[in-house]
């Protein structure tokens, strides 16, 4: 493909979605929504001070990043939970085809990682059944769809496209105002996969390199039930969430929950082996109720090499989706400007160190270099900045292209 033809195809893309009056319905809601909240927020006194410590937490790891992995590879195994660390997508689908052998029903909640590797498709065509029990990420399967947003992967889809879309897949009528009944279904259909299913993969927020512990923050409890009611729990994420210890961990997911526009999380998880009991004389007997096995699969995919470069500072972040909500490109172009897993703003970047650094760098022609995004940025990455030096990348004619 020429870098001519590359860059007309994303030009097209991305002016054949300000036609898309539906996605763009969808995708303002979202950001209104997310905008009447988060200045409340970042208000706060505990939250700015839980940035700020943040801050630093991600800025040492990301410096650190490989004696953080021979470290927590160490901890997993101490925990009794196996550790895999995979250099390409290949490798992290290969591992994943060994780790489900024999297995037939698969559910999953959310992890971008997940998205990047085309998890759920490759399983799918080993003969697997795997489902998303996050509501958003159900129904980006349901329609065939990539995520279109870092939290909320189904920002693009109104309320009125949510309803049609479940009536045809539940076969009755559903009022486009009824959230509530749209929610009920999902949660029938998918707990009757949760509580049959062999394997449950999650994500993780941040993990802690001297314990071994994963994070997870979440509101609708499909995480839990993922890696509890499954025999088999296995956590799909990536090299750069590694951080020293539990509380930096557990600070991470708070502050990557409170800049997703949720004042308060209502779950937050933390799993360092199978589960177990020392009901009895204290002696510790594995398993017990939740899952018998734990697995862990970190996927590098670029970031590794990318730690020593000059998008090195994208590493910090920690994916709450803050500055894809206040970007004015996203607000027209939706997912359209994005790559195959991120979209818009720091997603650009992402795109760039997973692999599509051609892409990223014909995305980067259309953002405004307004800064909103590295206002907003908790663990303040200079995104606009980033963004300028995949732009340096590409070349002048892209410019005269554009006109
Ligand atoms: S600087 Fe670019 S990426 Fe950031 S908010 Fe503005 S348009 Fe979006
Ligand atoms: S770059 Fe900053 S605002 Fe954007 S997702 Fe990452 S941490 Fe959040």
């Amino acid at each position: 493909m020429t870098l001519e033809s590359s860059f007309k195809k994303v030009k097209e893309r991305v002016y054949g979605a300000l036609e898309n009056t539906e996605m763009q319905t969808g995708i303002n809601r979202g950001m209104d929504s997310f905008q009447s909240k988060i200045p409340r927020i970042r208000s706060k006194n505990d939250v700015q001070q839980l940035r700020s410590r943040v801050r630093e937490i991600k800025s040492y790891s990301s410096r650190n990043l490989n004696e953080l992995l021979n470290q927590v590879r160490e901890a997993f195994q101490n925990n009794g939970v196996a550790v895999y660390l995979e250099k390409t997508k290949s490798d992290a689908l290969s591992r994943f085809e060994k780790l489900t052998e024999g297995d037939r029903l698969i559910v999953k909640s959310k992890s971008l990682v997940s998205e990047e590797i085309g998890l759920r498709g490759f399983l799918t065509s080993k003969g697997k059944e795997v489902w998303e029990t996050d509501l958003g990420e159900f129904i980006i399967q349901l329609r065939g769809e990539r995520p279109s947003q870092m939290v909320a992967p189904s920002l693009h889809v109104p309320r009125e496209a949510v309803a049609r879309l479940f009536e045809r897949k539940f076969g009755r009528r559903f009022q486009s105002d009824d959230l509530q009944s749209m929610v009920n279904a999902a949660r029938e259909f998918l707990r009757e996969k949760l509580e049959r299913a062999d394997v449950g993969i999650t994500g993780a927020n941040a993990i802690s390199a001297n314990e071994g512990t994963v994070v997870t923050v979440e509101n609708e409890g499909n995480v839990r039930l993922t890696m509890t009611l499954p025999k088999k729990h296995i956590v799909c994420t990536s090299v750069e969430k590694v951080v020293p210890t539990t509380i930096d961990a557990v600070s991470v997911a708070l502050t990557q929950s409170y800049f997703a526009g949720y004042d308060k999380p209502t779950y937050i998880s933390l799993t360092s082996t199978p589960s177990g009991t020392g009901d009895i004389e204290k002696v510790i007997v594995r398993p017990a109720q939740g899952s018998k096995e734990m697995s862990v699969v970190l996927v590098d995919n670029g970031r590794l090499e990318a730690s020593g470069g000059e998008l090195s500072d994208a590493l910090r972040c920690i994916k709450c989706g803050a500055c894809q909500m206040v970007c004015p490109t996203y607000s027209v172009a939706g997912p359209a400007w994005g790559g195959p897993t991120y979209t818009s703003a720091i997603g650009l970047v992402w795109t760039a160190i997973t692999g599509e650094p051609e892409e990223s760098e014909y995305l980067s022609y259309f953002c405004l270099g307004c800064d909103a995004c590295n206002e907003i940025c908790p663990v303040e990455i200079d995104i606009s900045r980033l963004i300028s030096r995949l732009r340096a990348k590409g070349t002048g004619n892209i410019v005269s292209d554009l006109k």
